[in-house]
């Protein structure tokens, strides 16, 4: 069986490569047509003025591509920009189309070809790994020599995995342009289900919905016998491939608007953009019922699930980001900062983010019924550094490419709006909490080590005291891996919920009268 896994990680490290490789072959030619085809109508003849020198010439790679276009293209905005000429300036970023469209290369050629040696081989070797995992072995968490290991403990192979993500995630928020092979190698299966080209998002999309569903089974076999655990990640392996993947797609092809219905505000920041608030005004009963559903969920749905079973009911069981986090980052889960210095700094940056989300939505609203008389185009300056500095960089960069370094809630715990909003309402009005049978304690450890919101869940346990934290997502491994059976998770009346046993002597503490 070892041999078969090890073949199994030969082949997912091969297609890796080449999925990696992949963007930087082939060659590029501009042609008039697709220039036209690619341009909006009141830029066409600007465009095909600045970039003349560039039409049917063909370049040996992407970066040349880009070069030349960048020159020509940069060169005609900063020369506007110097002579203050700001209507002429074309603010517009046709890059990631243009270099799209001029694709000549064997992938654009072969999508299905590229697809199969990179995806559906990468997804075979995997599996080759993972579905023998732990056969013949008992159930129960199995993390035996994880701090030897070089991917799960911050060795050689975890700083390369953390590398790539990172490199990934700048090249695909910033320069897209350089994945177009990537995107043209799964334009076939955006076709069939939204009967549009892909975009880099849908690429993201099926890349991370993929490692949801390939990951979700590796939780299968290393958590067997865990019914919480399988449960668990049923659901958020559903709600990725059906609600955050598929539904949306195929509402595209029904010429609605691309809409994620499990997605609420402040994570999906942009809910209250303009854009977004016309397309659904415009979209009929549907977007209305998005719009209304959208602002229920917030008003009601977060305050009333949470209430009876804490944020895990989002946090765990049904986000995207939860749900990568879980299934994605669970081999990274021990690598969270369990200090107090990290919890301080948790509290402030996070309850921050959430007030920036705030402020932000606050005017936007407010300058949309003024029909921008109040702000005028501020406010689009402030959804640009949110997104950027929020949306992007401590999201997607930081959030996801950090796992291997940081653990793998780094966005959920110090970044995500939403889980502030979540964890206020958790701490303060719920019946959630993990309860403790303090006495039977033997201060292992476990529990605080596989905490992947780095909360010190052994300080608790040691006291008998429940764990009742705004920041606990609730993904109860933390009473998984407990030897000694020490942590429940629970939903119960409020009255107790917070119990202070500063000196525990079997299951009953005595408290001290000053
Ligand atoms: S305290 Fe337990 S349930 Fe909560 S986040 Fe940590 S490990 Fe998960
Ligand atoms: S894992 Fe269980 S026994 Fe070990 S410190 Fe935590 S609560 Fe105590």
């Amino acid at each position: 069986m070892k041999q078969f896994q090890q073949a199994g990680i030969v082949i997912f490290v091969i297609s890796l490569l080449l999925f990696s490789v992949l963007p930087f072959i082939g060659s590029y030619k501009l042609e008039k047509e697709t220039l036209a085809a690619s341009v909006k109508t009141e830029h066409l003849g600007v465009m095909e003025e600045v970039l003349a020198p560039m039409v049917g010439q063909e370049f040996s790679s992407n970066f040349a591509f880009m070069g030349e276009f960048n020159r020509l293209f940069g060169g005609y905005n900063d020369a506007m920009k110097a002579n203050q000429q700001w209507d002429k300036v074309i603010w517009d970023n046709y890059a990631f189309a243009l270099t799209k469209a001029s694709a000549l290369g064997p992938v654009s050629q072969n999508p299905h070809f590229y697809l199969f040696i990179t995806v559906v081989f990468g997804v075979v070797g995997a599996l080759m790994y993972i579905l023998p995992m732990y056969r013949g072995k008992p159930e129960g968490i199995k993390h035996d020599g994880i701090f030897f290991s070089s991917m799960k403990s911050k060795g050689l192979l975890g700083i390369l995995t953390g590398t790539w993500l990172i490199l990934f995630y700048i090249v695909l928020y910033w320069f897209p342009e350089y994945l177009t092979n990537l995107v043209l190698m799964v334009d076939p299966i955006s076709m069939a289900l939204s009967g549009n080209p892909a975009s880099q998002w849908f690429l993201y999309g099926f890349v991370y919905t993929l490692a949801i569903i390939v990951m979700g089974i590796r939780m299968f076999r290393k958590y067997r016998g865990n019914a919480y655990q399988t449960i668990r990640t049923v659901s958020v392996m559903f709600f990725q491939l059906a609600f955050a993947f598929l539904l949306p797609e195929i509402m595209v092809l029904m010429n609605m608007p691309w809409h994620d219905f499990k997605n609420i505000w402040p994570l999906d920041y942009s809910f209250f953009y303009d854009y977004r608030i016309d397309g659904m005004v415009n979209a009929g009963a549907l977007g209305m019922f998005m719009l209304i559903w959208g602002i229920i969920l917030i008003v009601l749905g977060v305050p009333i699930f949470t209430y009876f079973f804490g944020k895990r009911w989002y946090c765990s069981w049904v986000c995207g980001c939860g749900g990568l986090a879980e299934t994605l980052g669970d081999p990274y889960r021990q690598l969270s900062d369990k200090s107090v210095k990290a919890w301080k700094i948790e509290r402030y940056l996070i309850h921050g983010v959430l007030v920036f989300a705030i402020l932000m939505t606050g005017l936007t609203i407010a300058n949309y019924f003024t029909e921008f008389a109040l702000l005028g185009q501020a406010t689009n300056q402030l959804h640009s550094i949110y997104g950027f500095a929020i949306g992007s960089a401590f999201a997607g960069v930081v959030g996801t490419g950090f796992y291997p370094l940081m653990g793998n809630r780094v966005w959920c715990r110090f970044g995500c709006p939403l889980a502030a909003y979540l964890g206020i309402v958790q701490r303060f009005k719920s019946r959630f909490r993990i309860t403790t049978n303090g006495g039977q304690c033997i201060s292992c450890g476990n529990c605080s080590t596989y905490c992947e919101m780095g909360i010190d869940v052994r300080w608790y346990a040691q006291r008998g005291q429940n764990i009742v934290r705004s920041s606990c997502v609730g993904c109860g491994v933390c009473s998984a891996v407990c030897p000694r059976g020490v942590l429940k998770l629970e939903n119960a009346d409020e009255e107790g919920r917070i119990n202070e046993k500063p000196i525990l002597i079997g299951n009953n503490s005595i408290t001290l009268n000053a």
